[in-house]
Order: structure tokens, then sequence, then C-alpha cells
């Protein structure tokens, strides 16, 4: 059965337009699939009539998120990578190797994510093919729309000997299981992704053996791409060649496979992503703390290159991706501009690179929809229903449209900007009501 919406929808189906439709009826089909939007009369009816101050924007696709991280939100952001990751991360990743953790932290962590907002999750779960499946089955039951792969890892040097796969053959092999557990859940919400951490963690052998898993059983990869100088030099001291270079030789550069990052990449690293059809989790807050420089997101658009926005937890701090669209356009600025006031200006910065909030939530909806090849990031006629309803006139919020005073392109930006959990009513997955502080559908 269809149910239909009366709406202001406002989105972005290029990255340079803002599209705003007033008195929009919106229909959604029994597979949760949008059937018609159409522009209707001031007398027309629906079975869901949001208020005017309301506004409508599709569901934002975090592509990038470290699920055992959650409890970890938010500290040890002053901390050096290193002990960052081996004396905080992987001792919390351990742990939630443990189903009994697990069960707690996983549905507290989609329940928080899709409150924000977040429909589409790319998650990296554990070492652990049991808590990865866990994962998988909390965001079925909550309704959030993701990707869940397994963590792979078995360098000596790169990871802890208490948390990796004992050799390469066992982390593929447990990869391959966990894609068969996570299939089986026969969700049309939840994929496995093929996830070796990073390359510093991975055998060669671990990476050969799951570039060629991911053409076997055509999944997608995530992994970590010239995150930092560190990670940026480490390749060309262990491969001879770049993160980039290394990565495609083993088979993992696919058609929208997910590098996080990709702060240092080189104009001919960008053009093998674009050529394989990759692209790159832009994690601007996180990049701010261990990534060592800003990512040009403006540059790799320009070179064809895919990219979505993602919040990183728990290098980054916050949890929601309206907060990074913020921190993007800010990083750009930083980066346009430079931030050594003891250098002369026109050697300060990296002229061209500033992008706008349009572009950043371009990047947080269709643009990560496109990295990842889902049908979500824009309400239009074939695509799934993954919406947030945002109220604009909400008591004591920092979110306010004045009438008058702000057209539609300021009240979009004071969206993306100050929009928090309390302001979002309601959030749609798959035409499926999964979050939001309204108690009925048409509040
Ligand atoms: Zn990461």
């Amino acid at each position: 059965m269809n149910t239909s919406y009366l709406v202001t929808i406002m989105q972005t189906p290029d990255r340079h337009r803002l599209e705003v439709l007033r008195n929009a009826r919106l229909e959604v089909d029994g597979t949760g699939r949008i059937a018609s939007i159409e522009v209707a009369d001031s007398d027309a009816c629906a079975d869901v009539i949001l208020p005017p101050t309301t506004v409508l924007i599709p569901g934002l696709v975090d592509t990038h998120i470290h699920a055992p991280q959650w409890p970890q939100l938010g500290t040890g952001l002053d901390l050096p990578l290193e002990t960052w990751l081996f004396e905080h991360t992987f001792p919390l990743e351990a742990r939630l190797t443990q189903p009994e953790f697990a069960s707690e932290v996983w549905p507290d962590m989609v329940a928080t994510l899709l409150a924000h907002g977040t429909t589409t999750a790319v998650y990296y779960a554990t070492t652990s093919v049991e808590t990865t499946t866990m994962l998988a089955s909390a965001c079925v039951d909550a309704g959030q729309r993701a990707l869940v792969g397994r963590v792979a890892m078995d360098h000596p040097d790169g990871t802890p000997s208490w948390y990796r796969d004992e050799h390469a053959a066992a982390g593929i092999a447990a990869s391959a299981q966990s894609i068969e557990e996570i299939a089986a859940l026969e969700s049309p919400l939840v994929e496995p992704i093929i996830t070796p951490r990073f390359t510093p963690a991975c055998t060669d052998e671990l990476l050969a053996g799951l570039g060629e898993l991911a053409g076997e059983m055509g999944v997608r990869v995530q992994t970590h791409c010239s995150e930092s100088d560190w990670e940026h030099g480490y390749a060309f001291d262990r491969f001879g060649e770049s993160d980039t270079a290394a990565l495609d030789g083993f088979g993992l550069v696919r058609d929208h496979s997910v590098m996080a990052h990709g702060d240092h990449l080189g104009d001919e690293d960008m053009a093998v992503l674009a050529a394989r059809g990759a692209g790159v989790a832009h994690c601007p807050l996180s990049n701010a703390y261990f990534a060592n420089a800003v990512f040009p997101a403006r540059r790799a658009l320009d070179a064809g290159v895919r990219v979505g926005l993602g919040t990183d937890i728990a290098g980054g701090a916050q949890p929601g991706l309206l907060s990074q669209c913020s921190d993007a356009v800010t990083m750009s600025r930083l980066l346009e501009d430079g931030v050594d006031g003891g250098r002369a200006s026109e050697d300060r910065g990296v002229s061209n690179s500033r992008i706008s909030i349009t572009d950043a939530f371009w990047m947080a909806t269709l643009g990560g929809a496109d990295l990842l090849g889902l049908d979500v990031g824009l309400l239009e006629v074939g695509r799934h229903f993954d919406a947030v309803a945002v109220d604009t006139a909400r008591l004591g919020s920092a979110l306010r449209v004045w009438p008058g005073v702000d057209d539609d392109a300021r009240a979009f930006e004071k969206i993306i900007r100050l929009a928090t959990p309390p302001d979002i009513a309601h959030v749609w997955v798959g035409g499926r009501r999964v979050a939001g502080w309204a108690e009925s559908e048409d509040r």
C-alpha cells in the first residue's frame, strides 16, 4: 500500500544547486521507494501532512564510522595517533569482540545515529565475525541502512598481538564467513563490505586475498588511504609506491571502494580512484586531529573522484553528519587561506579550495550515495524514501527561520549548521519511520 506525504523539500540534486519543492506531494510505495513526487494544489490532502515550518531533507549518508570506538567518542583527541590507537582504541575494540558488551553498545550507537539523521552508515565493526554479524542485526532491528565490515588485520608490526587475525589465511576465511553471515540475514537494509583496516595493519598476503575475495563475491571494499604523513610515507617505504597504487595492485581499488581520509593523495592517485569508480570518505573534523592536513575536497571533486562525508567516529568527536557539513566548509576555508599569520597571505594557503554549504550537503547525501552505489541521497522517483524532517520553529532552538529575513538559501544553511536531534521530528528509512521526537507522523 502506498503512503502519501505533503511536505516542503530541500535537497541538492547536484553539488552547486539547492532545490526547494514547496507543498510537494510525495508518494512512497509498499517497498519503501518513492513512487511519485509532484507539486500539489493548496487544498491537496495526504496521509501525512507536515507543518509548513518543517523541512524534509534526504537522509544523511555517513561513509566512515568505527563502531567499536563508540564508547570513546569525545575523548583522547589531544594524543598522538600511535598512543591513541594502541593505548585507547585497540583495547576498546578488543572488548567489543565480546558479545555481551557488543549487545549493549551496538543498539545504543545505532539509535543515537538515527536520531541525528544518519539513515545510511558505513561501519568498521571488529575482527570478530560474531560481533560483526550482531552489528548488522542491530541495524536491521533499528531500521538503519548499513554496510558492515569485519575488520581484517594481521600484520605483526602494525597491530597488537592480542587484537589481530592469527594469520592471513585465517583473516581471509573470517572475512568470507562474515560476508555469508550478513547475506544470510536477508535484509534489504544491510550489506557486507570487505574491510582491510589499512596497509600498515595488513600483510601483502592478506591484502591480495581480500582483493581476490572482493572480485569473486562482488562485494565493496573500504579501507584507509594516505590519511596522515606517517601512513602516506609508510606506503612508499614498504611498497615503493603510493598507498593508492599499492591498494590498486592488490585489487582493492574498485567501483564504489571507500578510501577513508585521503588527505595526502597526489594527482596520480586521484586519477586512479576516478578511473576505478572509487572515492573518498572525507572526515573533516577527524582530519584536524590525525591527518596532518586538510583533505582537498574541491580538487578531488573537480578531478572526478567520488566523495562522501564521514564522522570517523571516534577519530572525530561528533556523532552526526550535519556538523561535518559545517566542518567541511570550515576546513576548506583554512586550506584556502592558510593558518600561519606569520606568512605573507599569498603563500599561506591553497587557492581555489573553499567549498560551499551546498557542496558539503551534497557530499553528505547524494555524493555519499554515489560513492556507495546506493539509491538514496535524493528524494526522487525510484529512490528509497530515506528522509529527515527538521522542525525550524522549535521553541528554545538556535535553529529558527525568520519570515521576511531568511530566504530559502539562508533557511537551508541554518538547517545544516544549527539543527540538532531535538529539532529532528522524524527520520524514515525505506519508508519506515525509525526515529524522531514527534509523537505522531504528522506533527
Ligand atoms: Zn577510520
